[in-house]
């Protein structure tokens, strides 16, 4: 009842401000901390993901590009990463930990079956932006995973995996719970 009221208060000044003068429609500006635009950044480590070391980074980059709550940035040395990616001879997983947090890895058994290497980097880092799977699916969609097949080489996410992950992130960004998670997420 109280925040209700608060939320009519806000929604009533904001309104007001519209026809007020300048000095006024910034005092009913919310605080940048709470700013829904906001890149959240995340540190990835790809030291460990050996020859698939570019593709981690173009996967990186598809998500800076995809979406604008959330920046994935190479760590710097000597730091530790919010996510570590390492190859190994598995199928790719990812293990989240919390929202934006968790380890890839980028399995060789997948590569060797002739799938793309950048959508397996994208993928896997959509499970750490908070992206379920969605199989059996087509290759426009990126959570479709393996069951799009080895013919598909799509590294982005469609529109409502990209509002999905604006969702998890978009908002206000403090004290926000992090999504439950399996423990891992094989593909
Ligand atoms: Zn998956």
């Amino acid at each position: 009842m109280y925040v209700r009221t608060l939320t009519g208060g806000l929604a009533a000044a904001l309104v007001v401000s519209l026809s007020l003068t300048g000095a006024q429609a910034v005092a009913a500006t919310p605080d940048a901390k709470d700013a829904p635009l906001a890149a959240r950044v995340f540190t990835y480590d790809a030291s460990g993901s050996a020859e698939f070391k570019s593709a981690v980074d173009r996967g990186a980059a598809i998500w800076n590009e995809s979406v604008d709550a959330v920046e994935l940035r190479p760590v710097a040395a000597g730091q530790r990463a919010n996510i570590r990616v390492l190859a190994d001879d598995g199928w790719p997983r990812a293990l989240p930990t919390t929202l934006g947090n968790g380890t890839v890895y980028i399995g060789r058994q997948a590569v060797n079956e002739g799938h793309n290497t950048i959508r397996i980097s994208s993928h896997e880092l959509g499970h750490i932006l908070g992206l379920p799977d969605r199989k059996p699916g087509p290759c426009s969609s990126l959570m479709s995973g393996s069951s799009a097949g080895t013919t598909c080489t799509n590294p982005y996410p469609n529109a409502a995996e990209k509002a999905e992950v604006e969702g998890n992130f978009g908002g206000a960004l403090v004290g926000r719970a992090p999504a439950p998670r399996a423990d891992v997420i094989v593909d």
